[in-house]
């Protein structure tokens, strides 16, 4: 089946759900319910998955797009959790996605500020993350091993840090995704090529064992699905359809500068948080050249909302923690953009910081499987377990799971002949040259816009990835919306696309 996602398919899909009785009915279009909805069809079950919004609309677009080995879980002693992220993030780069992650060099820069007692801890457990890697069997050609980097070598890489004091630095890596919004679209793709009805705009109202009440947002009207099973996969919303739930968000925030604010930034880096032994700033430079930094883990009270804010005080703090490494100290005025995520952690004692990241599955006494917490790196594994419970709770005849080895729309190698540039390769896979085909039928399509995506890029969001308006363009099908003025500026031609 064809894994293209446009406004016929769902409004044709739409308008039989009503008279369906699926397997599975997926709540949540996050990473974790895409993986779901695709782990349900892979495995032949018919599969219906709706979303409130749109795919990756909560925390999956907020993230810090790491597709991390777990060595801050090994440092907590959490070594199930160390060990399944670092075994999912070696099926990502060798098999299901290889397209979308790539490894990541970090710097840890040695400032005056970091004992040689703390840069030798940091890199006994660098060497342990390491360990996990080959325990996960990932080769050390996809992600080297760490090293420790003269003074000198460190400012080739990350020419911004302060050369003053600067002993040198610890060099260790991690996985990366190009944008984790991409891997929420990828998954439902893949899923919808297998069948599963992908529909955004349609929110759950209420669920129950056998199914759900269903709010077309587009029109207003109310329908049911009729399922055999439901997995409630709305990450930090969970208790809303689910009273029996308590979740206590953390959030974090990440700032966003333009590629010409740290020139010469060719690694990440792990900024050490003054006062606190093991936490790190982190500094992300992104393939479009944009950088964010992150990131903050402050409690949430209250209502949660549909997207959260990045307070003052969290981009004060985290100039500050960035300032205490760069030559030149960046200002209030360097900051393009924020933009703020809530961690779907379930209620427990003790600080946010501190609850564990491991998933949980919880089954309501209607019958709804709810899967939360864990992470991005591990969407695949929650899924796999989501959708285990639903099969043995509604006896549904299917086998294990497929998805471990079971690539992502736009794996493989890209098909066209000639040449396809690599910015588009490295978001679009296999598919890269079909996009570029789409310049060459119309060369004003190939007019770049803010972070040098291609007008062709929206049109080919809205025919394939389920873009149904402007937000969904600019906000999640691309991230040029992470910048206000960048976002103005490609407004007309995200509505050009629209009705290209
Ligand atoms: C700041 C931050 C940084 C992070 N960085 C990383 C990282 O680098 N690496 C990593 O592995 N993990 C990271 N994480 C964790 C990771 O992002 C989350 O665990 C993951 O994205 C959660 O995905 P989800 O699908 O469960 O939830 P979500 O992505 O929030 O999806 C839930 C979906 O449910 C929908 N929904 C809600 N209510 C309804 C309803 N009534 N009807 C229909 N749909 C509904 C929403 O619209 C939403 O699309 C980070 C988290 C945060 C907050």
């Amino acid at each position: 089946m064809n894994s293209s996602l446009n406004a016929a398919r769902r409004s044709r899909e739409l308008a039989e759900a009503g008279d369906l009785l699926v397997d599975v009915l997926v709540v949540g279009l996050g990473a974790t319910g895409a993986g779901a909805a695709l782990d349900a069809a892979s495995r032949g079950l018919s599969v219906a998955a709706i979303d409130a919004h749109d795919l990756a609309f909560g925390t999956s677009r907020w993230s810090s797009k790491m597709i991390h080995g777990g060595l801050r879980y090994l440092a907590k002693g959490q070594v199930k959790v160390a060990h399944e992220s670092a075994v999912e993030r070696g099926l990502l780069l060798r098999h299901t996605a290889p397209h979308l992650v790539r490894a990541q060099p970090y710097l840890l820069p040695l400032t005056p500020a970091v004992s040689g007692g703390q840069a030798a801890t940091v890199m006994t457990g660098y060497r342990l993350g390491d360990g996990l890697r080959m325990a996960a069997r990932t080769p050390r050609r996809l992600l080297p091993g760490p090293a420790r980097i003269s003074a000198g070598r460190a400012l080739s890489l990350a020419a911004p840090l302060s050369p003053n004091g600067l002993r040198g630095a610890l060099l260790s890596w991690d996985g990366r995704l190009v944008d984790d919004a991409r891997l929420v679209v990828a998954l439902a793709r893949t899923a919808a090529s297998r069948g599963a009805r992908i529909l955004t705009r349609c929110r759950a109202l209420e669920l129950a064992g056998d199914g759900a009440r269903v709010r077309d947002e587009l029109t207003g009207s109310t329908f049911a699905i009729r399922a055999r099973t439901v997995v409630n996969a709305t990450g930090v919303w969970a208790a809303q359809l689910d009273p029996d739930i308590r979740m206590r968000p953390s959030r974090g925030t990440h700032l966003v500068l333009r590629p010409e604010t740290l020139p010469g930034l060719r690694a990440g880096l792990h900024v050490p948080i003054p006062g606190e032994s093991n936490r790190f700033a982190l500094v992300l430079p992104q393939s479009d050249g944009r950088v964010y930094v992150g990131l903050t883990d402050e409690p949430v009270e209250g209502p949660v909302p549909d997207v959260p804010q990045a307070p003052e005080e969290d981009v004060a703090f985290l100039l500050d923690v960035l300032n205490s490494v760069l030559g030149v100290p960046l200002g209030r005025q360097d900051v393009a953009g924020t933009y703020a995520g809530l961690r779907p952690l379930l209620a427990a004692g003790g600080r946010t910081a501190d609850l564990s990241r491991e998933h949980a599955l919880l089954t309501s006494r209607s019958g709804v499987v709810t899967v939360v917490g864990g992470k991005l790196t591990t969407y695949r594994r929650m899924a796999e377990d989501a959708v285990d419970r639903v099969v043995a709770l509604g006896r549904l005849g299917a086998g294990g799971s497929r998805t471990a080895r079971l690539p992502l729309v736009g794996a493989g190698a890209v098909q066209e002949a000639g040449a396809v540039p690599d910015r588009l390769r490295a978001r679009y896979g296999s598919e890269a040259g079909a996009v570029r085909a789409l310049m060459a039928e119309d060369p004003a399509l190939a007019e770049p816009l803010p972070t040098g995506i291609t007008r062709a890029e929206l049109v080919w969001a809205v025919r394939h990835e389920g873009a149904l308006d402007v937000d969904d363009l600019l906000d999640r099908r691309t991230r040029i919306g992470l910048v206000p003025e960048d976002r103005a500026a490609a407004l007309p031609a995200a509505r050009a696309a629209l009705a290209y």
